[in-house]
């Protein structure tokens, strides 16, 4: 008989890994698809309308579900994984997928794209110029300016991260930093989207050990107050402080790299689980749909698969093609 009731939404060790990958993809899809209708509103407008479920038309004007270039990217990278000759990554398939879903809307709900960060339509259309060469290093297509920091290679970095934790590629060799470059490279090779991607992909790792949420923040803490790289100062609010302590109006959720993954590792740390992480997100206002699923990402992998609301996952558009390239990927990495 237990003599005191459990609260299984915090103890979630059990968790199993192929579980926990399912949800982070799913749970950043979802994620995008909240924020998608209001995408760019403030956060005070969006303290008078709050939301609290997953909405239809507004900003984009798009149907109920409807995911945007953050989870397109993200699946191109995926497929491009799904077809790679792992351990090599094909880098070029990955960029060459990036160039179908801006040139013909493939990774995309509807084949159509309607949103594009600056940065990422820049490097594409430098890639192009480069594309029948088919060089490993004419992917590098990121401008590498300081003002190229945008959110853009940390919203489609999480099916490499959860890659590189189930290599067993140590975060301190170089091959770790050295694949996170390249992928960030293709459109944002400065050093702060680098970073980015790299804290928030080791974080990615020490959730799905199974670590609580605190213990994984810990560790992530202790393993980047070891990084010797100029830049990584940007980042002391995550590293060296306990963002977590911080108020809502200390927290930015615009498009600005470091603004991103602040706001995505504040909203899971002090909710309690993946709806309320995802809401919270969403209702930061701005940069939404982007903060949601990158915050979406993570919920997913600390809480499971079957704390994504049901109806959520029924609302999804192309449900059954992004469940069955979910599920490929977990096939090929896990096998
Ligand atoms: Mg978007």
């Amino acid at each position: 008989m237990l003599l005191f009731k459990t609260n299984n939404r915090n103890n979630n060790a059990s968790l199993t890994i192929d579980n926990r990958i399912r949800a982070g993809i799913i749970g950043f899809i979802i994620g995008d698809a909240l924020g998608v209708p209001v995408e760019f509103i403030g956060r005070e407008s969006l303290k008078e309308n709050k939301i609290f479920d997953m909405e239809e038309y507004g900003t984009h004007n798009q149907p109920k579900g409807t995911w945007s270039d953050d989870s397109s990217m993200m699946l191109a990278t995926i497929d491009g994984l799904i077809n790679s000759s792992l351990p090599d990554i094909d880098y070029v398939g990955i960029m060459k997928n990036f160039l179908k879903w801006k040139r013909d809307g493939e990774f995309t709900p509807f084949n159509h794209v309607f949103d594009i960060g600056n940065a990422t339509s820049y490097a594409l259309m430098q890639y192009q110029r480069n594309i029948n060469n088919d060089r490993e290093n004419d992917i590098i297509c990121g401008t590498g300016d300081i003002s190229s920091n945008g959110n853009g290679s940390l919203m489609r970095i999480l099916p490499i991260s959860i890659y590189l934790h189930t290599s067993n590629i140590d975060y301190k060799d170089n091959k770790y930093f050295e694949i996170i470059s390249k992928i960030s490279g293709m459109t944002h090779s400065h050093i702060y989207s680098i970073l980015g991607c790299y804290i928030y992909s080791i974080y990615v790792s020490e959730l799905l050990k199974g670590n609580d949420k605190y213990v994984a923040y810990h560790n992530l803490q202790n393993i980047c107050s070891d990084i010797n790289i100029d830049g990584i100062d940007i980042y002391n609010r995550i590293i060296k402080n306990d963002i977590s302590k911080l108020k809502e109006h200390e927290i930015k959720s615009s498009g600005y790299v470091l603004d991103t993954l602040e706001a995505s590792i504040w909203c899971l740390l002090t909710t309690n689980n993946y709806k309320e992480a995802v809401l919270k997100a969403v209702n930061l206002g701005d940069d939404t749909d982007t903060v949601a699923a990158i915050t979406g990402g993570i919920a997913g992998i600390l809480y499971g698969y079957e704390e994504l609301p049901n109806n959520w996952i029924n609302n999804i558009q192309k449900k059954e093609y992004v469940t069955e390239i979910t599920g490929k990927f977990v096939y090929k990495i896990l096998r």
